[in-house]
């Protein structure tokens, strides 16, 4: 495995790869890798692509109040797990490569960016965008990977492919899950014994409300209702939606689209984010 620092390098190296006729497969992350992380590089490998991991703690995603600096970082750990699961390239850019002084253009999601996150985290998925966006350019991937976890985030990147004409198919891995439901990240390692118990009520609620609609319910508010039971007991929700899987707007009534149902909340005050889809032939 090479690791690279320099998108020029990253160039340089990624020729050669691509000599061997495969294609290239590439894993956008914020590092710190956990399980999650571990299985969007396995859907890479699994596909024979040559595979590309981008640690990256991008600062324009973050808001002023938000975790950049506490952000969990440990470089050798990830860099010792990339190695080990096979991947070719671990690419490392500094902020200042990625936005040099006089850096001054975004890429702006539209109305998939206004929702769920979007509403309590103004410019989070312009910033997404536009280091996903650089990063394409760099990487030039022919597939990227992105965890269902961050649905929004999934939603948005496929947009924006298709919107600026990115060659890039875009897979989404199911999400990783703690033995005990709660959904893997970054962030729940800022969780004291007390509230990661307490945290399980978000994985819960998704599942009850998820065995619900498998039983047959399609009530959006007996569904969210399901939820709300277990989800209550968090500190602060910022939000419990039940949303068409690819507009992002709320259903109203019944649910006759393959959906998702999709929460933020607080424990403490650590920031979770869930989701379950609903899934639906189109037509029924
Ligand atoms: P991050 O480092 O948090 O920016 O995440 C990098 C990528 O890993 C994103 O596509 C995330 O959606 C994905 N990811 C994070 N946590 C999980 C998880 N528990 N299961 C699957 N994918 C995940």
């Amino acid at each position: 495995m090479q690791t690279i620092t320099t998108a020029a390098e990253l160039r340089h190296a990624l020729e050669h790869a691509r000599k061997s006729g495969k294609r290239v497969g590439f894993v956008p992350t914020m590092g710190y890798l956990h399980d999650g992380h571990m299985a969007l590089v396995e859907a890479s490998r699994a596909r024979g692509d040559i595979t590309v991991v981008s640690i990256f703690v991008n600062p324009t995603q973050f808001g002023p109040n938000e975790d950049l600096d506490s952000y969990p970082r440990d470089f050798l750990r990830d860099e010792q797990l990339c190695r080990d699961a096979g991947v070719v390239i671990l690419f490392a850019s500094e902020v200042c490569e990625m936005y040099p002084s006089g850096f001054e253009t975004f890429v702006d999601p539209g109305e998939l960016a206004k929702p769920l996150c979007g509403a309590f985290r103004p410019g989070h998925f312009r910033g997404v965008a536009t280091v996903v966006s650089k990063l394409f350019n760099m990487v030039q991937p022919d597939v990227a990977f992105f965890g269902q976890k961050d649905f929004q985030q999934c939603a948005i990147v496929r947009r924006m492919a298709i919107d600026l004409n990115l060659p890039i198919e875009i897979v989404t891995v199911p999400t990783v899950r703690e033995t005990d439901g709660l959904a893997m990240s970054n962030r729940n390692r800022y969780l004291a014994d007390e509230e990661r118990r307490r945290a399980l009520a978000i994985s819960r609620g998704l599942f009850a409300a998820a065995d619900k609609f498998h039983s047959g319910e399609r009530g959006v508010e007996n569904l969210i209702a399901v939820a709300r039971d277990q989800i209550i007991t968090v500190d602060r929700l910022q939000y419990l939606a039940l949303v068409d899987n690819l507009t992002l707007q709320p259903l109203e009534g019944s649910v006759r689209r393959t959906s998702a149902l999709c929460v933020a909340a607080y424990i403490g005050s650590t920031r979770l984010i869930d989701n379950v889809i609903l899934p639906l032939p189109t037509e029924s």
